[in-house]
């Protein structure tokens, strides 16, 4: 049975968030506020208004189940709600399912202790915390077992040494999930262990804060931890479950990324709509070119395939609750996300001429967030070569000379299995 169909009462909700993204949250995006800094008092003070009203419509963090005060949605209604919060870079903090904290409250949600749930899942659950995934390493992220950043353990608990690199939000962080090699002559994938480490900690230096692109504000830090210091039940999951931890957050983040991502590229898709039906040139209207229309057609079918894909590939988490058999799917809305998102926003770009360029319209950004999108959570590179070989499990060589679709095989096959029938026509060729 197969439904292109939302359910009628859902679609009104998602006719409710539409509305409420456009008039109440999309403004937020102009006022200069960072969007995790949670003790800003300013944008408290113009977010926490509206957090309060998601929460009275019931929306407030539907990806987590009742027990955490979520709707437990499953992914189909994520998706179709993530790509309305997408639109808005406050979108998903406003609704409190925003990237890293999402993850990382999985994996608290998993493997923390009730009094590492107090401390840090509660807040972070209701935003008045935010949180930093500290894993990439200055000498590679696409390749972990390079990372060298050591966690030893002692009579008391563990001592951190190493650097990380790309840690976003670290500098408004109250908490930090690290991964730190512990065993290091174990086979790579149980070298390392996952560690929840307070913000407070001695010992954390930020040897930079970077942004993304010329003009962002600094938000991906390289860090130092120099003899930083945890307990023993800091440690999440067992000792060398670094990876198994890591899952727990990455098939869920990746696929809300790619929902949001299309709310993104409609955002571009809609302005580039609106300035070909309005800007002239030549004494016709941009829309009227046959090199503009194409930009508009390949821009709208790229964008449903992608949109379609992402539903697909929710629709199957939802059915089967297990993400490594969606492995490849998630690997390949993963690995289209940012040439979707790319080709989109640069089209916009270019079709808004001139003023495409600057920082007055978004497309300069959304360009270079598309690089985000193809490197976070592992480059387009490796998802490909996921999808490819999982694709290829499927599929067995031949050891003949000539491939089991020559066309002398089939034909002599065919006629094994047909030349009875059709003998004349067989005989006459
Ligand atoms: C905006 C942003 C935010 C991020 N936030 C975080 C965060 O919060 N926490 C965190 O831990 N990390 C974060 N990262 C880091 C991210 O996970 C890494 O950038 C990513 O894993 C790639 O690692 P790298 O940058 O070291 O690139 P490298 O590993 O050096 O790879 C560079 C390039 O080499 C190519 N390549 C790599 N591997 C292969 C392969 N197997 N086959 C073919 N080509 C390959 C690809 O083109 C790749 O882009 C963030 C990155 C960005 C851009």
């Amino acid at each position: 049975m197969w439904s292109f169909e939302t359910d009628p009462e859902y679609q009104k909700q998602l006719d409710w968030v539409a509305q409420f993204v456009k008039d109440e949250v999309e403004p937020l995006d102009y006022l200069g506020v960072e969007a995790y800094n949670t003790r800003d008092e300013r944008r408290n003070r113009a977010v926490r208004p509206l957090q309060k009203i998601v929460k009275e419509k019931g929306l407030w963090a539907c990806h987590l189940g009742p027990e955490l005060g979520g709707k437990g949605y499953g992914q189909v209604q994520l998706a179709l709600l993530n790509e309305i919060l997408g639109r808005s870079h406050f979108g998903s903090i406003v609704f409190g399912c925003q990237a890293p904290d999402t993850g990382n409250s999985e994996i608290l949600a998993h493997y923390g202790t009730a009094a590492q749930k107090e401390k840090y899942l509660k807040p972070l659950l209701n935003n008045d915390i935010v949180s930093c995934f500290s894993m990439t390493e200055p000498q590679g992220g696409a390749d972990p077992k390079v990372f060298t950043c050591r966690a030893e353990e002692t009579a008391d608990g563990w001592v951190i040494n190493g650097e990380k690199w790309f840690s976003s939000h670290a500098h408004l962080a109250s908490f930090l999930i690290v991964m730190a090699v512990t065993d290091p002559q174990a086979p790579p994938y149980r070298r390392m262990s996952m560690f929840i480490v307070d913000a407070e900690t001695p010992g954390i230096e930020m040897i930079r804060n970077m942004p993304v692109g010329h003009h962002a504000r600094p938000g991906h830090a390289h860090l130092r931890y120099n003899n930083v210091k945890v307990p023993k039940d800091a440690m999440l999951g067992q000792r060398g479950d670094a990876f198994v931890v890591a899952q727990t957050r990455l098939g869920g983040g990746r696929i809300h990324h790619a929902m949001r991502t299309i709310g993104q590229a409609k955002k571009a898709f809609d302005a580039m709509c609106e300035r070909v039906l309005s800007r002239e040139t030549q004494g016709t209207r941009l829309s009227d070119k046959q090199m503009v229309q194409e930009k508009i057609a390949d821009s709208w079918m790229e964008i449903e395939q992608f949109r379609l894909l992402v539903l697909q590939t929710a629709w199957k988490i939802d059915r089967y609750k297990d993400y490594m058999k969606v492995r490849k799917d998630i690997s390949a809305v993963k690995a289209l996300m940012p040439k979707v998102f790319h080709d989109v926003a640069a089209r916009a770009l270019h079709l808004h001429g001139s003023l495409g360029v600057t920082p007055d319209m978004p497309f300069a950004e959304q360009v270079i967030e598309s690089f985000h999108m193809g490197l976070a959570d592992g480059p387009t590179e490796v998802h490909k070569v996921t999808v490819a070989k999982q694709v290829l499990r499927d599929y067995r060589g031949t050891n003949d000379m000539f491939p089991t679709t020559y066309g002398p095989y089939r034909r002599e096959e065919a006629i094994r299995k047909l030349g009875d029938l059709i003998e004349t026509q067989v005989a006459a060729e």
